[in-house]
């Protein structure tokens, strides 16, 4: 086993997925499991919004 993994995922930024809403802008943990599960960016309360107010 070596450390090099570690040490260079130290260098370079790890991708990651953001969880900023489309809507609102605002990051919130829900945005990224509302992605997954709806195929929108978007957080739990402009999820709840678009579904009561569908555009
Ligand atoms: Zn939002």
């Amino acid at each position: 086993m070596t450390k090099d993994f570690d040490d260079q995922t130290n260098d370079e930024e790890v991708l990651q997925l953001d969880d900023f809403c489309e809507e609102c802008k605002k990051e919130d943990p829900s945005v990224s499991q509302n992605l997954i599960l709806t195929g929108f960016k978007t957080c739990n309360s402009c999820k709840l919004s678009k579904t009561i107010f569908p555009i």
